[in-house]
């Protein structure tokens, strides 16, 4: 059989599941994704209630290249194929407001100078320290991109070696030991801009003093690359993932999850879906863009699981208010920051409690700011997050406390009591974050970075025990957030462009 005609099943509608589809589809392969929910997108979803419209998951959009690869191998693969034009954002003049409670508070322009000068204005910070900081950064990223997101980590015949002599020439400028936190602290010195830059280690969902100092590559996303705003707010990038891979003939089928994943002599066969668990629908190709966990322990439940992998700490979940606000805050933006007064406090009580404590840092993403319609007129549509452990029996009885305390904070930092302004209201938590999307313990992100070696530990994206299995999304290598899925599609693709 030619193996552009392998029939390929993906499992999981996730921004990686539909990357995967699209890419497959493109190069000739019949594609159909299964999704356990009645809708595509996992995490990258949305919800409208009484006006507002909400992005119910990611928020942060760095790296549309990405996106844009996709339109690119689609066109380019089946120029005659009826596509979506092009993937449409926007670019931002900034990333983050930031906010503290000594009454600090920070606009991180995308602008590098403005930044600068604006922290130096802020704190009395060195200029060319800050400076430097971000240029290591990005010098770190260029270096280590390669080896250590757009390839697989496992697969040494298909590995450019060109890559690995990228990170060698830099490697003496590398931080391979001590955490992310002293990285900074040594670098910085002015407390709120160590803050700041310890945060990163938040972005895929681990904690800064544990994290090791090679996630300092992670600043140059926002602070080089830029932020960005997709047309129709984040759900808009599931969208248009969904018109490129229907455009190319991919079968989506919604509400239809899959049981198990079939196989015969070291080999897959296809899938049983919970629907029929008579019948294997048969397929050469089966992508898991289900979390590992479940992937092995429901799915594959008949093979070993790789125990090691699976064990490791989750990343951290999120407790997330969804709120109509009847009235407008010009001192915020898209995206804010209200810092706690102790990060390794709160850390370490995220550790010990799976909740942040009396003083959480909290996250206000407004969409509304940038796409007026997502609100009713004169209102604000905030998304409000706090960081807690992946852990849904101990967080869900103390949701209602940790609202509270999101509320005093709130009022403590801005002065502004929020809670008569709220018009409408939803949460999501640990618990609701795994039973809508799989994600074991309601983790945002897979496992979590604490330790020098979580990323030689993620999973692989192709089975050495069954062949024709490969795994993409946030819990397999290189790891979570949108860029990184998009990132373990094209690997795990390129992997069965390169095996069957
Ligand atoms: C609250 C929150 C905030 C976040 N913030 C950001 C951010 O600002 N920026 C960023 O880049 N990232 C962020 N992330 C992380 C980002 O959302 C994820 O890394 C990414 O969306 C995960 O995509 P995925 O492809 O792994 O699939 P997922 O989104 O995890 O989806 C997997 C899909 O597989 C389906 N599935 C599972 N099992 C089966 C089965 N047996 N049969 C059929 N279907 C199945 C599930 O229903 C689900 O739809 C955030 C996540 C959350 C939850």
């Amino acid at each position: 059989m030619e193996a552009s005609s392998q029939k390929a099943i993906v499992i999981g509608g996730g921004v990686a599941g539909l990357a995967a589809a699209i890419r497959l589809s493109a190069k000739g392969h019949p594609v159909t994704l299964y999704e356990a929910a009645n809708a595509p997108g996992g995490k990258l979803r949305e919800r409208k209630e009484n006006g507002y419209r909400f992005d119910l998951g990611p928020s942060l959009f760095t790296w549309p290249k990405l996106i844009q690869d996709l339109d690119v191998f689609a066109r380019e693969n089946c120029p005659e194929a009826s596509l979506p034009s092009p993937f449409q954002y926007k670019t931002l003049d900034r990333s983050t407001h930031y906010f503290w409670e000594d009454g600090k508070s920070l606009v991180a322009w995308s602008d590098q100078n403005a930044f600068v000068a604006a922290a130096q204005k802020a704190f009395g910070s060195n200029a060319e320290a800050l400076e430097a900081h971000i240029e290591h950064s990005r010098k770190s990223f260029e270096a280590t991109r390669q080896i250590f997101l757009e390839q697989s980590l496992h697969e040494w015949r298909e590995t450019d070696k060109s890559a690995w002599r990228a990170v060698l020439s830099f490697v003496h400028r590398l931080p391979l030991f001590g955490s992310l936190h002293r990285w900074n602290q040594k670098r910085l010195r002015e407390p709120h801009l160590v803050q700041l830059f310890d945060r990163y280690a938040t972005y895929n969902g681990s904690d800064p003093h544990r994290a090791p100092a090679m996630m300092h590559v992670i600043p140059h996303l926002e602070h080089g690359m830029g932020t960005h705003f997709p047309l129709g707010g984040m759900h808009g990038i599931t969208q248009h993932l969904v018109s490129l891979a229907e455009g190319l003939g991919v079968d989506i089928k919604c509400g239809v999850p899959v049981e198990r994943i079939a196989h015969e002599d070291g080999k897959v066969k296809g899938v049983v879906l919970e629907s029929n668990r008579d019948d294997i629908v048969p397929a050469e190709i089966v992508i898991s863009n289900s979390d590992v966990y479940p992937t092995y322990r429901k799915m594959l439940a008949d093979i070993p699981a790789p125990e090691k992998i699976l064990r490791q700490e989750r990343s951290t979940s999120g407790v997330i208010f969804y709120w109509g606000i009847k009235t407008e805050h010009p001192e915020l933006h898209l995206h804010n920051i209200l810092f706690s007064k102790d990060y390794r406090a709160e850390f370490e009580s995220i550790s010990a409690t799976s909740t942040p404590g009396a003083d959480p840092t909290v996250y206000i993403n407004i969409s509304s700011k940038v796409q007026s319609s997502d609100a009713p007129t004169g209102c604000e549509n905030w998304f409000v997050m706090v960081n807690v452990g992946a852990n849904p029996d101990e967080v869900e009885s103390l949701v209602p406390e940790i609202r509270k305390t999101v509320l005093e904070k709130i009022k403590r930092t801005l002065g502004t009591d929020i809670e008569p302004l709220i018009a409408t209201e939803f949460t999501l938590t640990p618990q609701g974050l795994q039973d809508q999307t799989s994600s074991w313990r309601g983790a945002l992100y897979g496992a979590s970075s604490n330790s020098t070696m979580a990323a030689f530990l993620r999973h692989r994206n192709r089975s050495t025990a069954l062949r024709g299995l490969y795994f993409c999304g946030g819990s397999v290598h290189p790891g979570g957030g949108i860029p990184l899925c998009l990132l373990s599609a094209r690997i795990a693709t390129e992997l069965i462009e390169s095996h069957s």
